[in-house]
């Protein structure tokens, strides 16, 4: 054999070192410079994910039921804890997926069946959801046969639930709220949604990727979150994702529906092949047993005592740089409310993204958020301690894009996004 498959095997020191190696031009999440992607709450934490992991890296959930009874006691569980926090009465069941794009893929698939049984005669169905939803449920949408529509957001960039109810059509069957939405971190107004849906009898799936797993003790510690889950009525399901503010390793997330009724249309079952019935709740068939481990052992680890300490590290780390902001002046200031830790700021006297381009050089991995223009950050405990290192970067990025161009600030930028170099983009 030639090319790039090795013919002969190496030892595991050398590639572990090779390896090792290759991270050299990572992201340095470790030390705080990452905006988003990486949620890392301790080296204790990442210890108790990788150890369980490795104990179940082999294990399949997709035989969880019969083969892996311990994999399903674990899913099981958390699905409980999930069920908890998230106000779910005992009605409430789910499943454990692979990510928040998974669970979405999942809980709008559910929807579209459910809807078909009612109304057969909708072709393409149709989800209304606000401009500031994850691209995650268009790419559902896609998959699905289905078409997402877009509706503009408030003046304060939540959910407009007057111009979504405007948006309602015979052949609308999924409202989508987020809570929070990724860009700005803005938890939209669920509880009007829930009302919506049930007058329009249609299912209501919230988003809480993000925030579905820590805003519960966030709420506890005192600050206003408004009702985001099954404490709301009309609400079908929900997706929140271990992999963010659940800590746990990466490829789990979990849907979680009002009952067994919403559940059973989430189910994908054929059986006219050799093998006889396949059945399952995911996208996925083989689903790795060591995620849905590691997320069983980080919640048992941390207990709801870790993750409040969690919240509050996170929260007065937003408030450290919302005192930052403040002080640095030109009117920079956080986008909005936030109910969390996730958060864009910008201003209008300052070419935000010339600030993101100049971080950047300092070695910070800014989020970049186009409308409103913003640098976008989710703020986790690694963040904790380089807040002020950040904060003086910042102040001095600011400083520097003031003085590289009142220029580039009015027309330049203004039609030219798509080809500045700093144009936002997800990935
Ligand atoms: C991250 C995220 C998703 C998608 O989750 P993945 O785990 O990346 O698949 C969906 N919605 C929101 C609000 C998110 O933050």
């Amino acid at each position: 054999m030639s090319g790039t498959f090795p013919e002969h095997g190496r030892p595991w020191s050398e590639l572990a070192a090779e390896m090792a190696a290759l991270k050299r031009d990572d992201l340095d999440w470790r030390r705080g410079r990452h905006a988003a992607y990486v949620w890392h709450a301790s080296d204790d934490v990442e210890h108790v994910a990788q150890q369980a992991y490795t104990l179940f890296m082999t294990e399949n959930g997709l035989g969880a039921p019969r083969a892996f009874p311990s994999l399903r006691r674990m899913e099981g569980d958390v699905v409980t804890m999930l069920r908890e926090l998230l106000h779910g009465d005992a009605q409430v069941c789910g499943q454990m997926t692979s990510g928040g794009t998974e669970s979405i893929f999942v809980a709008t698939h559910a929807a579209r069946e459910w809807a078909r049984r009612r109304r057969p005669e909708v072709a393409v169905p149709e989800i209304v959801a606000s401009w500031s939803a994850h691209p995650a449920i268009d790419k559902a949408a896609h998959y699905l046969g289905m078409r997402v529509v877009r509706v503009p957001w408030r003046a304060d960039f939540r959910a407009d639930v007057g111009a979504m109810a405007a948006a309602v059509t015979p052949r609308t069957v999924m409202l989508y709220g987020s809570a929070p939405a990724y860009s700005l971190g803005l938890i939209d107004p669920i509880a009007d949604l829930g009302l919506l849906a049930q007058e329009r009898d249609v299912w209501l799936h919230v988003d809480a990727c993000v925030g579905g797993v820590l805003a519960p003790f966030v709420r506890d510690l005192g600050y206003p979150v408004p009702a985001f889950d099954f404490a709301v009525p009309g609400v079908a399901s929900i997706s929140a994702d271990l992999h963010k503010s659940g800590y746990a390793a990466k490829g789990a997330s979990a849907v979680l529906f009002r009952d067994a009724e919403h559940q059973a249309c989430s189910r994908y079952a054929f059986d006219d092949w050799p093998t006889g019935l396949y059945s399952t709740l995911t996208m996925a068939g083989t689903r790795p047993g060591g995620a849905i481990a590691a997320a069983w052992a980080v919640m048992h680890f941390l207990g709801a005592e870790g993750y409040r300490g969690i919240a509050r590290t996170v929260m007065a780390t937003r408030q450290r740089l919302a005192d930052g902001l403040a002080r640095i002046g030109h009117g920079l200031h956080v986008w909005s409310d936030p109910e969390l830790y996730a958060v864009a700021y910008g201003g209008d006297a300052v070419d935000i993204l010339a600030v993101a381009d100049a971080l950047a050089a300092r070695g910070w991995w800014p989020g970049r958020v186009r409308e409103p223009r913003g640098i976008h950050l989710m703020i986790t405990p690694v963040h904790a301690p380089v807040i002020d290192e950040y904060v003086d970067d910042l102040a001095a990025a600011v400083s520097e894009a003031r003085a590289a161009g009142a220029a580039a600030l009015g027309a330049g930028r203004a039609g030219g996004m798509r080809g500045a170099a700093s144009a936002p983009r997800y990935n």
